[in-house]
């Protein structure tokens, strides 16, 4: 059992959870950070009602569950005192948060058994990358024939109030299910408690079906700054800290990270693929930007911002539903979990 004894990562991260930037604490004295630590551990006290997460690391440990299928441990950590795993169905490409001394690594999964799992041939597939630049990498549009359409919602960092609209709407359509991947910044997160809250709280009383798609901590973006040396491209980033920091909030606060990542302004390069492998992360693309005049097609991947960024794109999505809420109501026409992409 490893100890609990938080590192000062550990520290600097529950400190930005609610004041201040990652990168200003940095040079602040660590007498400083401790004040700001117990200042933001009582202001974050409810919800952290699911208990802190330390020594959070990646991992690749394919392995048997009792019923035979295979699952792979993506990530290791300490909570509540007890070593636990994030897993993924290499199957069905469902997270889970389980007891890590419930997994039995006894029983070897031989490397062309899990390679061939639908989840690890298109993590390989879509992080193959390319020379240079890349845009809009991953998967964009399913791989099979889908009957329906994959909505994905972007919540970069924003100063304004998220399209509440956007969310009612999808709820309101005329579907049992109302599946919607939301691809969340921790620094959105940060500032809108309530509402993030608001969208959690639809989640758990399933009139939302979401799968939360990691879109990075601190999602890095200057104005005027080419795309090479932007984004997560940007000097500085570190790329592993942005995907698992985004993670570890939401586990934190009671929900699952997907195995999906969509890259800030759908920029990345080799390396970024590379990183993204590493931590077992698929990216997710776009082939129906509603904001740039892309409208979906049979198994698009629709992309859409509701941060309050993009009232154009939002707009065209309601409209959307309007015009085809007879075939949803009729079955002609439906929305898909993320997860029903890839094909089996
Ligand atoms: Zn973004």
């Amino acid at each position: 059992m490893v100890p609990f004894r938080p590192s000062l990562n550990r520290l600097l991260k529950k400190s930005i959870c609610f004041v201040v930037r990652p990168a200003l604490l940095v040079r602040v004295p660590r007498a400083v950070i401790a004040a700001i630590v117990i200042a933001s551990v009582l202001r974050c006290a409810p919800l952290e009602a699911n208990g802190l997460i330390f020594n959070y690391r990646p991992v690749f440990k394919p392995y048997y569950d009792a019923a035979g299928a295979v699952k792979i441990a993506v990530r290791e950590f300490e909570r509540n005192g007890a070593s636990r795993a994030l897993i993924v169905d290499a199957d069905s490409f469902q997270t889970g948060e389980i007891d890590a001394s419930t997994i039995a690594f006894n029983r070897e999964v031989e490397k062309e058994v899990w390679r061939k799992t639908p989840f690890a041939s298109a993590l390989y597939r879509y992080t193959a990358g390319q020379d240079g630049l890349i845009h809009n990498d991953g998967i964009i549009r399913a791989e099979g024939a889908a009957p329906g359409v994959f909505l994905t919602v972007d919540l970069c960092p924003s100063k304004r109030n998220f399209d509440r609209n956007l969310f009612t709407s999808t709820i309101g359509l005329p579907l049992k299910d109302k599946p919607i991947a939301i691809a969340v910044s921790g620094l959105w997160i940060e500032r809108h408690r309530d509402e993030f809250n608001w969208i959690a709280g639809e989640a758990r009383s399933n009139r939302l079906s979401v799968t939360w798609v990691n879109h990075s901590y601190s999602h890095p973006y200057r104005k005027g700054i080419p795309d090479e040396k932007n984004f997560l491209l940007s000097k500085g980033v570190d790329f592993d800290k942005e995907a698992l920091g985004l993670e570890v909030l939401l586990l934190e606060n009671g929900l699952l990270p997907s195995p999906f990542f969509r890259f800030p302004g759908l920029v990345s390069d080799r390396r970024a693929l590379e990183r993204l492998r590493a931590l077992s992360l698929i990216p997710v693309g776009a082939d129906a930007w509603l904001a740039k005049g892309r409208m979906p097609g049979p198994g698009s991947i629709i992309l859409v911002h509701g941060n309050g960024n993009e009232k154009r794109g939002v707009k065209k999505l309601i409209n959307f539903y309007k015009e085809k809420k007879g075939d949803f109501k009729e079955g002609r026409l439906t929305l898909k979990p993320l997860q029903d992409a890839f094909a089996r």
